[in-house]
């Protein structure tokens, strides 16, 4: 049977770790099995839904790249149907009315806690038969007894008495369907066979099965997932710093290091930490995922992500990196080609936005040096190999990578200096501080007249300097 999964998340929010994994885990878990991966919106909650979060949601699965093959459907648009569900199990006499004040409800939870019991409806009014016109909520006919066996993908065999589990409310008051009769009747409905979801949702998992079997469907596959806590052992939440997908864009991510980093949490293949995406649609497997807690770890994506930025192919990342110049006020296409620019710097930074930082000089001049580069570099003892070194800039009309470094080199030897001795207090000169890539490439980058101006720019500085000494 092809598989069908499906990713529902509640828009009350952005996506959040925990929300991408699950989404990630169920879509390859249907590219796996050449399956099908639905998107299905759970927006019943109509005061906590909001449509920034549904285009959050959908930004964030777009970014990564977890495509939907049907959807998004909307719960909102299914009402009609939720209540032919309804009906038919009122009719199959497996639901029913309850008029239950919420004074009676009140009573019924404070005796059980006082009698040490968990809280749980009584069924009183399962055999009254309650006018419509009543206000009224429906309850599903839970069985008394016997058990409810999950054979969890990732939890292995949990079971629950029907005994512990109260007849549960399937329409509220206001005529509104609960969420464990939506779930089953979209999953249901969806032909939904593999169910891939946070383990928050474990304790409704046997409802959901007896709700199934009283409507004689399909009870698909379940695999719950266990949280992910942050660096300090606590369920993962804002305090631990960017918890929403596109914060981790924002924050100069590459989509695919997140995937990489995310698939981590909770399964592995060996020890191995870096996954193409080919390779993880044939190795993942949903049977292995642990049943423990993972931790999430800051340093860890950086790593990744700074392996991903390595091998990434410059065009791509160029694309990636634009944004990022353009939150710097930049305009990339002021400027050299911008895979140029990537590929100088591709070794060089952690994440997209300091890539971006970093690249700062090429485009516009520093505002000042970095103190500590200056003060070793722009010395009056560098005061002719800089001269020397604008004159013969000057003079060169072919701007490329080769001149430029023969340029440095015949200067350096007129001098009789080593080039190191000429190149770094150029570089300083033309980018403010000590890092940047290679002399040539980095003056090819910044461009002629600003080589030239920054180096009178430095002059100046160095005459300055001495004058207050
Ligand atoms: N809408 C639920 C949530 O966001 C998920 C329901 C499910 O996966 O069954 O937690
Ligand atoms: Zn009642």
């Amino acid at each position: 049977m092809t598989k069908r999964t499906r990713f529902a998340p509640s828009p009350t929010g952005y996506l959040h770790v925990g929300g991408a994994r699950t989404a990630l885990f169920s879509w390859l878990h249907a590219r796996k099995h050449g399956g099908a991966f639905i998107l299905r919106i759970e927006d019943t909650d109509l005061e906590r839904s909001t449509p920034e979060s549904v285009n959050a949601i959908l930004e964030g699965m777009t970014w990564l790249g977890l495509e939907y093959d049907e959807g998004p459907f909307y719960q909102t648009e299914r009402f009609d149907r939720y209540n032919e569900v309804i009906e038919e199990l009122m009719e199959k006499g497996l639901a029913y009315r309850c008029s239950c004040s919420r004074e009676r409800l009140d009573d019924l939870r404070e005796t059980a806690m006082a009698n040490k019991e968990k809280p749980r409806y009584d069924g009183h009014c399962r055999s009254l038969d309650i006018s419509p016109d009543t206000p009224h909520v429906i309850r599903f006919l839970n069985p008394d007894d016997g058990v409810v066996v999950v054979d969890d993908m990732v939890r292995g065999r949990v079971s629950f008495s029907n005994a512990e589990l109260d007849d549960l409310i399937i329409r509220r008051t206001d005529g509104s369907p609960t969420y464990n009769l939506t779930v089953v009747v979209d999953d249901s409905d969806m032909g939904i066979t593999d169910v891939i979801r946070g383990d928050d949702h474990l304790n409704n998992t046997p409802r959901q099965i007896n709700i199934l079997k009283a409507l004689d469907k399909e009870i698909p596959r379940y695999a719950h997932l266990p949280m992910i806590l942050g660096d300090d052992g606590a369920r993962l939440s804002k305090r631990h710093g960017a918890v929403s997908v596109m914060q981790y864009m924002e924050q100069g991510i590459l989509p695919e290091a997140l995937i990489n980093y995310l698939v981590r949490l909770g399964w592995s293949h060996g020890d191995q930490e870096v996954f193409s995406q080919e390779e993880l649609i044939q190795l993942f497997d949903v049977d292995d995922v642990n049943k423990s807690a993972s931790s999430f770890n800051t340093e860890k994506l950086l790593w990744l992500n700074q392996h991903y930025i390595k091998e990434a192919d410059s065009y791509h990342l160029a694309h990636l990196l634009s944004p990022h110049l353009g939150r710097l006020g930049i305009d990339p296409a002021e400027g050299p080609d911008i895979v140029k620019v990537v590929e100088a710097q591709k070794e060089r930074a952690k994440t997209l936005v300091e890539m971006a930082e970093i690249s700062e000089f090429i485009y516009r001049d520093f505002e000042e040096y970095d103190e500590k580069a200056a003060k070793k570099n722009l010395r009056p003892v560098v005061r002719e190999p800089l001269e020397k070194m604008k004159e013969a800039l000057q003079q060169l009309d072919n701007w490329e990578e080769t001149t430029l470094h023969q340029c440095v080199e015949d200067v350096s030897a007129s001098l009789e200096l080593k080039m190191g001795k000429v190149a770094q207090p150029l570089r300083v000169a033309v980018v403010g501080r000590a890092a940047s890539p290679g002399i040539d490439v980095t003056l090819a980058l910044i461009g002629k007249d600003a080589c030239l101006r920054r180096i009178d720019m430095a002059l100046e500085f160095i005459r300055k300097r001495e004058e207050q000494a």
